[in-house]
């Protein structure tokens, strides 16, 4: 038997069983139809003394665990903000995972650190930042917002003359943190892992935008070291923060700027959104998805700061027995992680791909897709959209908050549309999020023609 052969049954039924899964992308029923009780009976409870062969194995797991999948992949699929897999990005993702590679040290594993190496420059380029920023690729937006405000925390605390990395913080200046009243959760858990707390709440707008009056005020009450969050699209309202405003506020009063931008920061590879994004390149550290709007598997977010060095000092590890390369930072220098999938892989594939053409289409038929969807709910009985739809969210109102649940209700029920349930400034909404790279104008349509169903349900 050759080595080949030894892997080549397993892989071969996977690709069997993905094209299954697949096959039914467009018109599967979208929502899960077993729940993990269900699942773990299906599977088996009971650990065997031995098992049967890799392809039994990989059979029965399909088997058992597809009534529990949601197809999230579908272009109909508009819960929470999460977005497909491409093709490229899934293929590349599965050869990042046969390669093996542990992607800690360059001179070890150079075949992907290349890989991602120009990956990190392209994003750079696609999102409009400094070119000269470092770029780490961790597993999503909410770990990049940890090691921004990582980075921040220990930069802001090194200016004030305080070596958090070595000393600890405990007996170090307070560090201050202002973030926006509608940031998402992962900047409260980002900040509490980073010892930061939550911090205070900026005031914003009516779309909820941080108010740069408030900012400002909040700013002049203290002094000391300082950091401020701001935010590219809204889960709710998916509006952008005055970032140039912002931005200069707080610079001149010495603080750190981190941006989440998880799905938001794409917007400047898209010619007419760029606008959205005016200014954000100002910022200290940013975060970003690319398993959102990039629609790579998960798990990939990516990092970046303005100062490499700042990053590599908040981040590196230094040991004898790592065969570093010196002169140049690996990519362990960049990520809190020593052994990690090379998971820039599939993003390095699906850039090349489509390219700058190709990305600024996917972002704007993302933008474009939600604006069918929301005219689309305007059209039905009872239908308001409360957010001035500028980019790829729209948070929609059936009347009562009852009704607009019952609404979200009987859509679940039937299976061909998925929006996710919220409150936004008081109200219950269904919001949709507009992130799969299959979504177009006609699937918005048929989107809008399960909501209408939806509603007729409801009366
Ligand atoms: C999704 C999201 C996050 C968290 O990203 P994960 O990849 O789920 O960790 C953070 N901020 C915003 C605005 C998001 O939409």
């Amino acid at each position: 038997m050759s080595d080949q052969d030894e892997f080549r049954p397993a892989l071969d039924e996977a690709v069997a069983l993905a094209g299954r899964w697949l096959g039914d992308v467009r018109d599967g029923h979208i929502p899960p139809s077993a729940d993990v009780e269900q699942v773990k009976d299906a599977l088996g409870r009971e650990l065997p003394e031995r098992g049967p062969g890799a392809v039994e194995v990989l059979r029965h797991l399909a088997e058992a665990a597809e009534p529990g999948l949601m197809r999230i992949h579908s272009p109909r699929f508009h819960g929470w903000v999460m977005g497909g897999a491409q093709p490229v990005a899934l293929a590349a993702d599965w050869l990042t995972s046969a390669w093996d590679q542990n992607n800690g040290l360059r001179a070890v594993t150079p075949g992907v650190a290349g890989a991602e190496e120009l990956a990190a420059e392209w994003l750079l380029d696609l999102l409009g930042l400094p070119s000269g920023s470092e770029v780490g690729f961790v597993t999503g937006a909410t770990v990049a917002n940890l090691a921004g405000l990582l980075v921040a925390r220990d930069e802001v605390l090194r200016r004030a003359g305080w070596d958090a990395a070595v000393d600890g913080l405990a007996g170090g200046p307070q560090v201050r943190l202002f973030v926006g009243a509608e940031r998402h959760g992962s900047v409260d858990s980002a900040a509490s892992m980073a010892g930061l707390g939550h911090g205070r709440a900026i005031p914003v707008d009516d779309q909820g935008r941080m108010r740069v009056d408030a900012l400002a005020e909040a700013l002049a009450e203290g002094e000391g070291p300082a950091i401020v969050v701001l935010q590219a699209g809204n889960i709710h309202s998916g509006a952008f923060d005055p970032f140039s405003e912002a931005i200069e506020v707080a610079h001149r009063a010495g603080a750190w700027v981190h941006v989440d931008g998880a799905f938001g920061l794409w917007a400047a590879a898209a010619p007419a959104l760029r606008p959205l994004v005016a200014g954000v390149a100002d910022a200290d550290s940013w975060a970003t998805d690319a398993h959102k709007t990039l629609n790579v598997p998960y798990d990939c977010g990516i990092v970046a700061v303005a100062d490499p060095g700042a990053l590599h000092r908040a981040m590196a590890q230094h040991a004898a027995y790592l065969a570093s390369s010196d002169t140049v930072a690996d990519p362990s220098d960049r990520v809190p992680e020593l052994s990690r999938r090379a998971r820039g892989v599939p993003v390095y594939a699906t850039l090349a791909q489509l390219g700058r053409q190709g990305v600024a289409e996917l972002v704007q038929r993302l933008a474009d897709s939600a604006t069918v969807i929301a005219d689309g709910v305007r059209g039905l009985p009872g239908g308001e959209v409360l957010n001035d739809v500028v980019y790829t969210q729209v948070c929609a109102a059936f009347g009562s908050d009852d009704r607009t649940r019952a609404v979200g209700e009987a859509l679940l029920a039937d299976g061909r549309a998925l929006a996710s349930a919220s409150t936004w400034h008081g109200r219950a909404v269904l919001r949709f999020s507009v992130s799969n790279w299959l979504t177009d104008a006609a699937e918005a349509s048929r989107t809008v023609d399960a909501v209408r169903r939806a509603v007729a349900a409801v009366g």
